[in-house]
Parts: structure tokens; C-alpha cells; sequence
């Protein structure tokens, strides 16, 4: 266990009580949730104080943000272990501002092949018209592999694991080591590793969750959240934030911060129903491979155990070859209580085909085979293994 578990409450406890007045400050539990554009000041003198002190958490205008979104992210940067959080609109918005904050014209960028769809489109449409150049690593690959793909203007490494389509763990550690030693800075997607992985801990310099997940929990938001681990990244994130215009509004920070509260027992059972039903699914013939890291013998179960207190409740499951793609979409259409869709975190089980959605440039994908994403709700798992075994027939019928 970590060391902070001795000094630091629990999770649950942390998700209860963070980002609050405190129990006697006579006003509601919760802070208000304020919508607003123009702030107004008293004096002009007192307006230019506001102005001066902006990012120190003085209103001066709506888009400095309000006692939500800082309550928010007060409980994000304490989950995630780091200095600083900002929040954007999305969990996009939180993997784009961060490149664009530490990346200029001229710099090369190592992005792990296992990355989130957008994240590569982002890089290979956008980034590339200023001037940033970037090429794709195998998410497997050791310190000494990176180390080897580091060019003299190297200046970031981006890294998401378990990649949140393959599933491939990372050695951030050994990555980490590797980009440091080069220079560059370490951006890591944590979305699925959430309160699971230390992310400050284990070398990461900048830590991204899509809050639109877990956090807000109830697939009705979408926000984003950067962390940071010191004062001088924080200077480099926030002055990127505010001239890019970017903010989260006040009714998604507010409703994050109310599904913030019950993440750590939405997450436990989460946890507890997908491994149930990925075991489940690792042992029918229809199903080459399961592909969640806390699952023993999947792959890179041996890094997850490492480094990881334990898993959220998205994997992937390869089909064996007998079956065809359509046949995996003939799974999907059957499956009565998983709804067809992209995102997760949710309380409800979805499903999506993920054949055709990975793209590879620097590494293979391996077992062959039709896939498909499982994410597993709050649904009782004997109903939800209930409802794969019908589908499942139904693929082979
Ligand atoms: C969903 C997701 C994002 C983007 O989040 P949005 O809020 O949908 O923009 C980024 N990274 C990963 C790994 C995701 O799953």
C-alpha cells in the first residue's frame, strides 16, 4: 500500500468532505451554483484588485470561475495527488490545452500508439500545422525503447494507460525515466486508471482525466480536468487556459462535484461486477481473449499490479477468428441491458465494436479477432451475464 494511506483518510472519506465550507459554516452542504458572466465590483480600485489577482481565485470575470469550480477542483488535484487542477470543457479540451500549453513550434512529440482516437487526430490535423511534429510509439515498449525514439527537440512524451480501446498497460516509471533524461515532459491520459493510479508518483508531469467518466458519473456531462505537480507547470498550464478562452460551465462543475461523492462506491462495485463478468466471459469458447488488466494472466496484469490499487470497469474482449466482424455487431444488437454507444462511467453497461475504431502505425494488435468494448454499470452482474450469454448465442446462431 502506499504511505499515504497511513497518514491521508480514505478515499470515500476525501470524496465526502474535500471542497466543502466545513460542517460549522451555518450555510447549505454545498456550494451554490452560481451562472455568470459579468462580475461587479464595489470601487474601480477594488475592480483592478480582482484583476490583479486573478488565477489566485479573485472574480474578476465569470470565466475566472466561481466556489464550485474550485471546490471541483480542490477534490480532482487531491485524487489525482498534484499540485494544481484546471477544468475545461471536456475531457478533449483536457488533452489538447495541456499539449498546446507545452509544446511550440519546432518540438517533436511521442505519442503512444494505444491512444484515444481524438487525442491522435488532435495531433496529426492540428498540432502539425504549427510546426509540431509527431510520431507514434508501441505502448509496450521499454525505457530503453523510448530512450532510442528521443530526437534533441523532443519535448513530450504522451503517454494513456491502459490505453482505453486496447488496454495495453504502460511502464510509466521506466517512460517517465526515459523522457526526463531526454528533457521532455510526461502527459499521461488517467482516465482509467481515475483514483487508481498516482500518476505524480510514478514520474507523470501533467495527469488528464475526462471527468465526464467516473467523476461526474451519471453520462448527462462533459468537462475535463488538468493536473499539474508544481507551481512553474501550473504558470505554463493556466496562462494556455485563459488565452485560449477555455472553461467549464458552472452546471457541469456542479453536477461533477455532486458525482464526485459517490465515485469511490460507484467504483468499488464497478470494479467488483466487471471483473466478475470479464471472468465470466474468459471462460466461454466463443472469446479468444479478455482484454482487462486486472484480470491474472491478461495482458499486462503484472505492470497493473505494480502500479495500480485496483481497476475501473472498462475491458475489451476479443472474439475468437471463427466468428466474423458482422457477427460481433450481431452480439452488440442482441444485447438487451448494454446500450450501443461511445463513452463510460457511467451507471449503465455499454457496449461498443472496436474493430474498426484502432488505429495502428508503431505496433500490432494481437489476438486476432472481432472486438468489442464492455462497459459495466451499476446493473446487478448476474442480469448483465445473463443478457451476454443470449447475445452471445444469438452471434453464434
Ligand atoms: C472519453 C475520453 C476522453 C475525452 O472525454 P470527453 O469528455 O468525451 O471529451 C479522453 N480520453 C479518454 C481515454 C477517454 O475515454
Amino acid at each position: 500500500m502506499d504511505q499515504d494511506s497511513k497518514t491521508r483518510p480514505g478515499l470515500q472519506t476525501r470524496l465526502s468532505h474535500l471542497g466543502r465550507a466545513g460542517k460549522r459554516s451555518a450555510g447549505f452542504v454545498n456550494p451554490p451554483l452560481s451562472r455568470g458572466s459579468t462580475v461587479l465590483s464595489p470601487t474601480v480600485a477594488a475592480r483592478a484588485d480582482a484583476q490583479a489577482r486573478r488565477g489566485e481565485r479573485a472574480l474578476a470575470y465569470g470565466l475566472d470561475g466561481s466556489t464550485a469550480h474550485w471546490a471541483l477542483e480542490d477534490v480532482i488535484c487531491d485524487v489525482e495527488g498534484g499540485y494544481r487542477t484546471a477544468l475545461v470543457g471536456s475531457g478533449l479540451a483536457a488533452v489538447t490545452v495541456p499539449m498546446l500549453a507545452f509544446l511550440k513550434a519546432g518540438d517533436h512529440c511521442l505519442i503512444t500508439d494505444s491512444v484515444y482516437g481524438p487525442t491522435r487526430r488532435f495531433a496529426n490535423e492540428t498540432l502539425s500545422r504549427f510546426g509540431v511534429e509527431t510520431s507514434y510509439y508501441d505502448p509496450c515498449i521499454d525505457g530503453a525503447g523510448l530512450a532510442a525514439l528521443m530526437r534533441p527537440n523532443t519535448t513530450l512524451v504522451f503517454t494513456e494507460s491502459p490505453g482505453s480501446h486496447t488496454f495495453e498497460v504502460q511502464d510509466i516509471p521506466a517512460l517517465a525515466a526515459a523522457a526526463h533524461a531526454g528533457g521532455a515532459k510526461v502527459l499521461m491520459d488517467n482516465t482509467w486508471g481515475i483514483h487508481h493510479f498516482q500518476p505524480f508518483r510514478h514520474g507523470v508531469d501533467v495527469s488528464i482525466q475526462a471527468a465526464t467518466k467516473y467523476p461526474a458519473g451519471h453520462s448527462d456531462v462533459l468537462i475535463g480536468a488538468v493536473t499539474v505537480g508544481n507551481a512553474e507547470d501550473w504558470e505554463t498550464l493556466h496562462a494556455t487556459k485563459r488565452n485560449l478562452g477555455e472553461f467549464a460551465g458552472p452546471d457541469e462543475v456542479w453536477l461533477t462535484l455532486r458525482g464526485l461523492r459517490t465515485m469511490g462506491v460507484r467504483l468499488a462495485r464497478q470494479e467488483k461486477s466487471a471483473l466478475e463478468v470479464a471472468a465470466w466471459l474468459a471462460g466461454r469458447p466463443e472469446v479468444a481473449a479478455v482484454l482487462h488488466p486486472a484480470l491474472p494472466g491478461a495482458p499486462g496484469h503484472d505492470l497493473w499490479k505494480r502500479d495500480f490499487t485496483g481497476a475501473c470497469s472498462l475491458f475489451g474482449v476479443v472474439f475468437d477468428t471463427r466468428f466474423s466482424q458482422e457477427q460481433s455487431h450481431r452480439f452488440c444488437d442482441a444485447l438487451d441491458l448494454f446500450g450501443i454507444g461511445a463513452s463510460w462511467g457511467g451507471f449503465e453497461s455499454l457496449v461498443v465494436p472496436t474493430t474498426d475504431s484502432v488505429t495502428r502505425v508503431a505496433s500490432t494488435l494481437s489476438p486476432d479477432g472481432p472486438r468489442v468494448r464492455l462497459h459495466i454499470g451499476l446493473e446487478d452482474p448476474a442480469d448483465l451475464i445473463a443478457d451476454l450469454r443470449q447475445a452471445l448465442a444469438a452471434m453464434a446462431g
